[in-house]
């Protein structure tokens, strides 16, 4: 939304300038006022004389009002009836079950009575529900069904023993004519594995069957509301030209947030920091995100925003991936953003992504190993981590991104000319071929030789090397801007006569430039031929 801004304070600076760099002793004379920016506007079909002035629809003091509920009302009847594809399965979609049980609230039209039921719907007769995504926070705060727990939540639940969060759910769901509601922590039997495999499996049917999904994005975990009260709105009467104009004056609502998902600041909606939700919201026909200052509506056809600043289609946004075929790319993006965001348990870090595989997964992709796409080898190989994080249990081989920790970033785009792919294969360690793998190589050929590793950093690698280990180079290309990509290996102590990949090298593999102009060069051996563990 343009508006008008009105900055009210802005950073005082005794010196009166900018302080940039690490001037430690200036920093400590900086005084921080906040900067708030009003946002003027008057509402829709009222110009004033001179212009200037958005126009925006009012938003509600609550997020939880009867308003807010007719607004929802609003966009929701309208994607069921206008939006051909927010109601047809997905494409590609061949696994259109439920999920295993849900929470059954009671008859919409008389009292409310929960209890855990197993799903009443099948493949060919959908039985609408609604479905929750939210931060977990700590174990504690959350109500979990557990093997003890079972059999007494499927007698009934007492309203009052859940969360904040979920009885908030339960009144959404209800609101918009849903009978059934998942929740994963009461649905799911937690701490038993073969439920939680599942289930974790059909999280691309969970969430992309559900009728709607509710997300709690401002809350931080299930003992806070879903519901936010609103920063204040100053309004008043202007008279002008023998007119009277409604005025509207509030702090500026972040619209950015929703839709820059490149920018990771997951500060106000502490559900985008979450690496779990981001498939949540990316499988969903559906989403009603609420937010810290706003409702915002998102489905397959339409973004939009309770003042209505966000109003766009959502074919404008490249991340859906059923949407386009540019997958190389989309696929590299969508890594990109789930790996900025955190995991609790390090071992999801393959499954909280593999409903979004699932979407992805068509025939020309090829074989999805651990990650990565088959057709898109071996340029897939050219990622690079920050702060990478190698978890004590194995996870994946070291060429996949997912053997590590940390958020992934890839270097170029078809950034492994001189590769050649010769096999790459990965076990999935069980029933999902998107899921966690226990075993997997690669074997590829091109220019291979030693690095020299004087004036080499620890942090130049990925991965730790030792004084004694030998790092080896295989030419991955040359960019545009004389810069040489190289994979950089060392040999693996998991596999004997195989190597591990332990970083890329940027610019005469890797080696500063010195001060003194002394650079290193490296000896490549035209097609060598080995396997990456
Ligand atoms: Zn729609
Ligand atoms: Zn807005
Ligand atoms: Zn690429
Ligand atoms: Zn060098």
């Amino acid at each position: 939304m343009c508006g008008v801004n009105v900055t009210f304070s802005k950073p005082v600076h005794k010196s009166g300038d900018w302080v940039e760099g690490k001037d430690v002793k200036r920093q400590k004379s900086i005084k921080i006022v906040r900067k708030s920016e009003l946002e003027i506007t008057t509402p829709f079909g009222e110009h004033l004389p001179w212009g200037g002035f958005a126009n925006a629809t009012s938003i509600s003091k609550y997020s939880g009002s009867e308003e807010c509920s007719a607004r929802i009302d609003e966009w929701l009847g309208e994607c069921l009836t206008d939006h051909k594809i927010c109601n047809e399965r997905s494409p590609g979609c061949t696994d259109m079950e439920g999920p295993k049980r849900v929470i059954d609230t009671g008859p919409l039209d008389g009292d409310l009575a929960l209890k855990l039921i197993d799903y009443p719907g099948s493949e060919e007769n959908l039985v609408k529900y609604c479905a929750l995504s939210y931060s977990w926070g700590k174990e504690e705060e959350n109500f979990k069904t557990t093997r003890e727990t079972y059999d007494s939540r499927r007698r009934g639940i007492r309203l009052e023993e859940l969360p904040w969060m979920f009885r908030d759910a339960v009144a959404i769901s209800r609101r918009v004519g849903c009978r059934y509601l998942w929740i994963d922590a009461i649905c799911i039997i937690q701490q038993d594995r073969e439920d939680w495999e599942i289930e974790a499996h059909r999280m691309y049917s969970i969430y992309g069957n559900a009728y709607l999904v509710i997300a709690a994005s401002h809350s931080p975990s299930p003992s806070s509301s879903i519901f936010a009260t609103r920063p204040p709105i100053a309004r008043f009467n202007f008279n002008c030209a023998g007119k009277t104009f409604k005025i509207s004056v509030k702090e500026r609502v972040d619209h950015d947030i929703w839709q820059a998902r490149e920018r990771y600041d997951f500060r106000t909606v502490p559900l985008h920091s979450r690496a779990w939700a981001f498939q949540e919201r990316l499988l969903a026909r559906r989403v009603i995100h609420y937010g810290p200052s706003e409702l915002v509506w998102e489905c397959k056809k339409y973004i939009r925003c309770e003042c209505s600043g966000i109003q766009w289609p959502v074919q404008s946004l490249d991340y859906k991936p059923g949407r386009s075929l540019k997958s190389e790319r989309a696929w590299h993006s969508i890594v990109t953003q789930y790996t900025a965001r955190q995991l609790t348990v390090g071992s999801d870090r393959l499954p909280a992504l593999s409903g979004l595989a699932k979407q992805f997964a068509f025939p020309q992709m090829g074989r999805y190993l651990a990650g990565i796409w088959y057709s898109q080898l071996p340029d897939a190989l050219g990622w690079t981590i920050s702060g990478a994080r190698k978890p004590k249990k194995y996870r994946a081989p070291s060429w996949c991104w997912s053997s590590l920790d940390g958020p992934i970033h890839y270097v170029t785009h078809g950034c492994a000319k001189e590769v050649h792919l010769i096999e790459a294969n990965c076990t999935p360690a069980g029933d999902d071929p998107y899921g966690e793998v226990s075993d997997g190589y690669i074997i590829v050929k091109g220019e291979f030789g030693p690095v020299n590793k004087a004036g080499h950093r620890a942090d130049d690698y990925d991965m730790p090397v030792s004084e004694e280990e030998d790092v080896w180079a295989l030419k991955m290309d040359f960019s545009d801007w004389n810069i040489w990509y190289s994979l950089l290996l060392k040999r693996s102590r998991r596999v004997e006569g195989a190597w591990e990949r332990c970083g890329i090298g940027i610019r005469c593999l890797l080696c500063r430039e010195r001060e003194d102009g002394n650079s290193h060069c490296i000896a490549l051996i035209p097609g060598a031929f080995f396997g990456i563990d």
